[in-house]
């Protein structure tokens, strides 16, 4: 099998990267940067961000692991103590498949331009540095509502314990196909009016913005952020690609949900 391995890049991530591959190798494993079959983050969270960035075009032939060399992550959910054991399972046992929703966001200009379509792991954020982002949000090709405010999050279940969490979302299980929409801070009076509450769309429904105000916006995927100007429309849904896990041990969601912010029997 291939591999390659993402560190964060400081001191700590670096020696283990230098480890894991020297196992793998010895264990006659292939290190290939270029097309792996299994993608290792070694750091945090933010790490696995990048890493699935960086092979967001081999998702159907990669399956990624991360290794948390801070705390336990939702990502990264492997110990630099448990590497020994990481590596003799990569090496000698077939990996489980876990398949996890992605988000598809696709950016439409108003002069007839070339269209940007993005992946998302966790999340897109819309926000503006100019006011208020003030847009018609279509549900299914109805209209919905009228949005004024600070700006909308729309995240993947697996983003669901990152910023929408934040943001007072709910926390959705990965195995459902779902995206939810959380608003940032809405105006509401007599012109403008929002549910208020978070919003979760099934595959089937895609969710439209469509600026009201001409504002140059600043889109959030995951980690990166873009100004688009004379943004026509914004379409999110559920993406038809997955991202897809190696998993060589159990680790209920909702196990990583209670550990991250209720109670660490650990501590
Ligand atoms: P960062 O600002 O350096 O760190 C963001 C934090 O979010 C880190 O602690 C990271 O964990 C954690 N995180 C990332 N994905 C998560 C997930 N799915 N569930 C729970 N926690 C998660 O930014 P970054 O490391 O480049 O990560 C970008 C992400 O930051 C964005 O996708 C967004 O979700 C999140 N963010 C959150 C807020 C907020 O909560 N108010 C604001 C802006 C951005 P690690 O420490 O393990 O890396």
């Amino acid at each position: 099998m291939k591999f390659a391995i993402v560190s964060k890049g400081d001191e700590r991530s670096n020696n283990l990267k230098a480890t894991i591959k020297q196992y793998l190798t010895e264990f006659d494993l292939e290190y290939d940067k270029e097309e792996p079959e299994l993608v290792i983050s070694v750091g945090g969270d933010g790490t696995f961000l990048e890493a699935f960035h960086r092979y967001i075009g081999r998702l159907s032939e990669t399956a990624f692991l991360g290794v948390h060399t801070g705390h336990l992550g939702f990502y990264a959910d492997w110990l630099p103590e448990e590497i020994e054991k990481l590596i003799i399972e990569i090496a000698k046992t077939p990996s489980q498949i876990v398949e996890y929703p992605l988000l598809e966001v696709t950016i439409r200009p108003k002069s007839g331009g070339e269209e940007d379509r993005f992946l998302a792991l966790n999340e897109t954020t819309i926000k503006t540095a100019e006011g208020s982002v003030v847009f018609d949000v279509d549900i299914k090709g109805e209209h919905f509502e009228t949005f004024r405010g600070d700006g909308l999050c729309i995240s993947t279940p697996s983003g669901s314990t990152a910023y929408n969490k934040a943001l007072g979302g709910g926390i959705i299980h990965p195995s459902l196909n779902a995206i939810q929409l959380t608003e940032m801070a809405s105006i509401n009076n007599r012109v403008f009016r929002t549910i208020g509450s978070p919003l979760i769309l099934p595959k089937h429904h895609t969710c439209f913005l469509k600026p009201i105000v001409n504002r140059s916006f600043l889109i959030g995927i995951d980690h990166f952020t873009t100004t688009y100007t004379n943004v026509k429309s914004i379409q999110c849904r559920v993406a038809d690609e997955t991202i897809r896990f190696a998993r060589y041990k159990p680790f209920p969601f909702w196990k990583r949900v209670r550990d991250s912010f209720v109670a660490d029997d650990d501590i």
